[in-house]
């Protein structure tokens, strides 16, 4: 690793990646930093049918190609998790636990995580029954039961979309009301085959060693479903910029729709940025955007 480069990419997810091999084939100067892995959320998903130009990929193999392909435009990437993004003259300083980087300018692609309930069979049947994406996963459920989990604008959005596809849409809520919209729990409520259980919360999910067959809720009582949507929120990994950007009320960071944010030669891309839609191909489109206007931003 040097003491500075042109840009720094943060998050090494499809976004960051996909920023960091634009803005190298540019003929910058690129460093691509993360806290784990290369891939992000890419490493949760079993198989992607909506990325184009694959039918069907692992999110692991999907991985490998975009951080290959990244390193093959000249990217670095290296591990490690940033603490800080200071101002410094003409450009930032980006710390990590290994010492400070210089940057003239930043694309934050930090991504974001989806709020889990925290209940046994959750962590063990996720991504065997248990998802956090309808629009992604909904099609594998095609004929068949499924929970939706939450009572906001997503949860029934999405349990709308569902209804769509399978059987029966059971949306348990841990209250009577629901925060949706008017208009969408009317939408909800037209569905003949979405049917409401509140006021309760899921305590256990349920499988056979290889998938979901249930939920147990508060009450003792046992839906019996073929998958659960979990949809209580979705957490923005926007702590280390609070102080430096713009942030929204649920902590997303605010941008243009050419990903600027309120400070110049900082770009925020893909989960991370308030947008209406986090997916593989919109975040990967963002870092593109990014990179294009981080390149015009440093021959300025
Ligand atoms: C189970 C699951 C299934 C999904 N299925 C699909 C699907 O089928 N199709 C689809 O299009 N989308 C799907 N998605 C959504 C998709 O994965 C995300 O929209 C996409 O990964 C967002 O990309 P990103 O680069 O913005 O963020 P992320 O993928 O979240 O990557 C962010 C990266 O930033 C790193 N990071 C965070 N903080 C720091 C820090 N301080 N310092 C250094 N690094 C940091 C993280 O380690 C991570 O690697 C799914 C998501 C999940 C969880």
């Amino acid at each position: 690793m040097k003491d500075s480069y042109d840009v720094i990419v943060i998050g090494a997810g499809p976004a960051g990646m996909s920023a960091a091999g634009y803005a190298a084939r540019a003929g910058h100067d690129v460093l691509l930093l993360d806290a784990a892995a290369p891939g992000g959320q890419l490493m949760f998903i079993d198989q992607i049918e909506n990325y184009p130009g694959f039918e069907s990929i692992s999110g692991f193999a999907l991985a490998v190609k975009m951080e290959s392909q990244a390193t093959s435009f000249g990217v670095e990437v290296e591990y490690g998790e940033v603490t800080s993004i200071k101002r410094s003259d003409g450009g930032f300083i980006v710390s990590t636990g290994d010492g400070d980087v210089l940057a003239r300018a930043v694309i934050l692609a930090m991504g974001a995580r989806h709020r889990h309930l925290d209940v046994p069979g959750e962590e063990e049947y996720s991504g065997r029954g248990v998802s956090y994406c309808a629009t992604c996963d909904g099609p594998f459920f095609k004929g068949r039961r499924v929970v939706v989990v939450g009572g906001g604008d997503t949860a029934l959005t999405d349990a709308v979309y569902l209804s769509r596809l399978c059987s029966s849409v059971k949306v348990v809520h841990r209250r009577n009301e629901f925060r949706a919209q008017k208009a969408i729990q009317d939408k909800m409520r037209a569905c003949s085959n979405i049917q409401t259980v509140t006021p309760h919360t899921v305590k256990e999910i349920l499988g056979d060693g290889e998938k979901v067959t249930g939920v147990v809720l508060d009450d003792g009582s046992l839906i019996e479903t073929d998958g659960i949507f979990i949809f209580t929120g979705i957490l923005p990994n926007s702590q280390i910029v609070k102080d430096l950007v713009e942030l929204d009320e649920a902590g997303f960071v605010r941008t243009d729709s050419m990903m600027r944010t309120s400070l110049e030669g900082v770009y925020a891309v893909g989960d991370l940025r308030t947008t209406p839609f986090r997916q593989v191909v919109t975040a990967a489109g963002d870092g593109a955007v990014a990179a294009h206007m981080a390149d015009e931003y440093l021959n300025r």
